[in-house]
């Protein structure tokens, strides 16, 4: 029964340290004040210290997950993709962020970025790099095992072959991968630690045999932990079959496992690795809970039981303890990845008392002893709950709000805009910074905000766009600005969180009933829109992407938090309209990303994301509301765009290469579309001829009529001196096109 020691495992810490010593670092280096002798030791020191909190709660952890800037990227150099000395810095961060940079994409469903090697037939793997490879001094080796990024994650997330490609690759990087767990076998690990979250994904038939040939080889060279996470495995049985010494499941977002385990068993003789706490969102651990699926996991299994998190803990910050000025309710009820370690140790140590009776009131302790009544409003919750189906529904269909909508706009055939945010110079994040700190004061910060907008607006003019934005130079983070304007949502001091390379961002946790306060946008836009004729769009970020950036409350279904932030932007919209603003876009950015790993489970999720988009977006049928999306492949999800029922959407087509126009082909989006006819994200600024010739390509597919010319994303990381010759480029353009296709304007 319950007699046995229950080990614990954790892994995935996060690597950027609790005063962010690796942002400091690295870009350090970057800017040439770190020389790379203090990178490579600040690097393991901190490496040092993330080992040193492992080892201060739970059993065993891995070793070799620090990396310098991703773990595809180096899993890559150890399988030889790339002919660069990874221990030459400068061309390994060269592949990372260089002119010629690895592309970079949504890991998983999560926010964080990582660098998307490209490997095809024709790539020679073979073994270029030991980098796990412990540092002795570091650690005991009976209790750190080696960590690997598996075969078929590594695979399965690199581009550049044709899908029915992916046997014949797991058998080319067998080779490399056997020798490597041969070194790290030698090395006295008791296991290796062999990520593999990628078997979470919907999974073709032929993937199954060859996952189950390559791990036939490998698990010879070493015992082998598979650790999945994020969501349920669909065919435990024939990894049951594997030699391997163990399976790590996510208890927690992976709801399917118990119940495969439940219908298939586990195997006795393997590990049963348990993620138990969440690694995805903050709040407690309900130990109860814990404790009795543990109990129901040893009634169904004979199997060795370790306690974990559920996915890697690099998602939470590091730690609550600096958070000083947070609500201490809210503070004593979340966790961050230290006190998942610290909630490890203690389910560690309540199941393996050596009575069947569990002392319950040792739990107590962790009883929150602040009342949370202050984070509900009766009133909030009310109009969610009487929202009815026609809530939701503009009042006349696109068609014809489309006919009042161009009544009203008198836009010119190929209308050009942007979307949103214009250059954040050094300036701008300086006075940002210094009215946070209190050195200069409300007005004289506005004053700032208003030059800025005065400036752009006239810019915008004298190049000749047609619908006008403000430039958004109030705005740090897209979802923050919003989410520190609504009640019920609360703000960390250190809550970091990377998201690409040394990138960070502080994602806003929503706690209770959200409402907005006063007016979020009202003031710039129409500033803006007074100072010139054209129209101004008013720009909001949507409620899809506020929850997919921010950690959610769990105590009610996440679609309610999702109506009630709909619910608060829409009050704004209702403000714009009646300041006489003709335009709104609302940005999903997130509505793709967010959407479940297993297509099996996008219905019910885009029912509700769609549904609140349109809650926020239930404008006059004469305003014209515009969306954005951007980060993620969307080929397969237009369906799904089409339910948001925006009137135009902007969408980022330029880097993927031509595929989303091709989708138009098969899907007919009725509305109007503008697919992005520039990069933001590359220097380069675009000639004439070249957006010319994409716009060319599109408008094969995509009606004239409906067709918007726009770059493919916000213009805020580009410098002035390459956004005004690409937008005044982009406008030649659409200028030609108009003169070629003889239309008004
Ligand atoms: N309006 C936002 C901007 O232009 C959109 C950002 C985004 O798509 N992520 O910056
Ligand atoms: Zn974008």
């Amino acid at each position: 029964m319950l007699t046995d020691y229950i080990q614990t495992y954790a892994y995935g810490y996060p690597r950027l340290g609790e005063q962010r010593e690796f942002k400091r670092l690295i870009e350090g280096y970057w800017q040439g004040k770190v020389s790379e002798q203090e990178l490579l030791q600040g690097i393991a020191t901190l490496e040092a210290d993330r080992i040193a909190t492992y080892a201060q709660f739970v059993d065993t952890h891995p070793v070799g997950e620090m990396t310098l800037y991703d773990h595809m990227l180096d899993t890559a150099l150890m399988l030889g993709v790339y002919e660069i000395d990874p221990n030459d810095l400068n061309a390994y961060f060269e592949l990372a962020r260089g002119a010629n940079a690895l592309p970079m994409t949504k890991w998983f469903n999560t926010n964080y970025h990582y660098l998307v090697p490209h490997i095809t037939r024709a790539t020679r793997f073979q073994l270029g790099w030991v980098k796990p490879l412990p540092e002795r001094a570091l650690y005991s080796p009976r209790q750190t095992l080696p960590y690997l990024i598996g075969p078929y994650t590594f695979v399965r997330l690199s581009k550049g072959y044709a899908p029915e490609d992916v046997p014949y690759l797991l058998q080319a990087v067998a080779e490399p991968y056997q020798e490597l767990l041969r070194i790290l076998n030698e090395t006295g690990a008791p296991y290796v630690h062999m990520d593999e979250p990628a078997f979470v994904l919907d999974m073709p038939a032929e993937h199954l045999s060859a996952i189950q040939q390559v791990y036939l080889l490998l698990g010879q060279e070493a015992n082998l932990l598979l650790m999945t996470y994020y969501d349920s495995v669909d065919f435990l049985p024939l990894l049951y079959e594997l030699p391997i010494a163990g399976i790590g499941l996510d208890l927690v977002h992976g709801k399917r496992n118990l119940q495969h385990i439940g219908q298939f068993g586990f195997p006795s003789d393997k590990i049963l690795v348990a993620g138990v706490v969440d690694g995805r969102n903050v709040w407690r651990s309900d130990f109860a809970a814990i404790i009795e699926l543990i109990r129901n996991l040893q009634s169904r299994t004979e199997a060795t039981l370790w306690l974990s998190n559920g996915s890697p803990l690099m998602h939470l910050p590091v730690t609550v303890e600096p958070e000083e000025k947070l609500d201490p309710a809210l503070k004593e009820r979340i966790a961050f990845a230290k006190e998942r370690l610290e909630e490890l140790l203690i389910l560690g140590k309540l199941l393996s008392d050596q009575s069947d009776e569990w002392d319950m009131s040792s739990l107590d302790d962790f009883q929150p002893t602040h009342r949370i009544d202050h984070w509900y409003s009766a009133e909030v919750q009310q109009c969610v709950a009487r929202l009815h189906p026609e809530d939701f529904e503009r009042a006349l269909p696109y068609s014809e709000r489309d006919c009042l909508q161009r009544e009203r706009l008198q836009l010119p055939l190929f209308p050009t805009t942007t979307i949103g945010s214009f250059p954040q110079t050094p300036e701008v994040r300086q006075m940002r910074t210094a009215y946070r700190n209190g050195k200069i004061s409300q007005a004289e910060y506005e004053a700032f905000i208003q030059d800025q907008i005065r400036r752009c607006i006239q810019l915008q003019e004298e190049i000749g766009l047609d619908v006008l934005v403000h430039g958004e130079f109030e705005r740090t983070d897209m979802v923050e600005f919003f989410a520190e304007k609504m009640e019920g949502i609360a703000f960390t001091q250190q809550g970091w969180v990377l998201s690409y390379g040394t990138r960070v961002y502080r994602p806003p946790i929503i706690y209770g009933d959200v409402r907005r306060r006063e007016p979020m946008t009202l003031k710039e836009i129409t500033f803006a829109q007074s100072l010139t004729q054209k129209p101004v769009k008013g720009m909001l970020t949507g409620p899809v992407t506020i929850v997919a950036w921010s950690f959610v409350r769990e105590d009610i279904p996440i679609e309610q938090v999702a109506f009630q932030i709909a619910l608060a932007l829409q009050e704004e919209v209702r403000d714009l309209e009646a300041a006489g603003i003709k335009m709104i876009q609302i940005d999903e950015p997130a509505y793709r990303e967010k959407a479940p790993l297993k297509r099996a489970d996008w219905e019910p999720y885009f029912r509700w994301a769609a549904q609140a988009f349109r809650l926020a977006a239930r404008a006059k049928p004469e305003t014209q509301v515009h969306t954005h999306m951007c980060y993620s492949e969307f080929s397969e999800v237009l369906p799904f765009i089409d339910w948001m029922d925006a009137d135009v959407i902007t969408i980022e087509a330029t880097r993927s290469k031509g595929e989303v126009i091709s989708a138009f082909e098969h899907y007919n989006y009725a509305r109007q579309i503008g697919p992005g006819v520039f990069d933001v994200h590359s220097p380069v600024v675009p000639s004439v001829e070249s957006i010319e010739s994409i716009i060319e390509r599109a408008i094969r597919v995509i009606p004239r009529e409906r067709f918007w010319i726009n770059p493919d994303c916000g213009l805020k990381t580009r410098r002035w001196e390459e956004v005004i010759p690409a937008l005044h480029h982009m406008v030649q353009a659409a200028r030609n096109l108009r003169a070629r296709y003889g239309a008004t304007g």
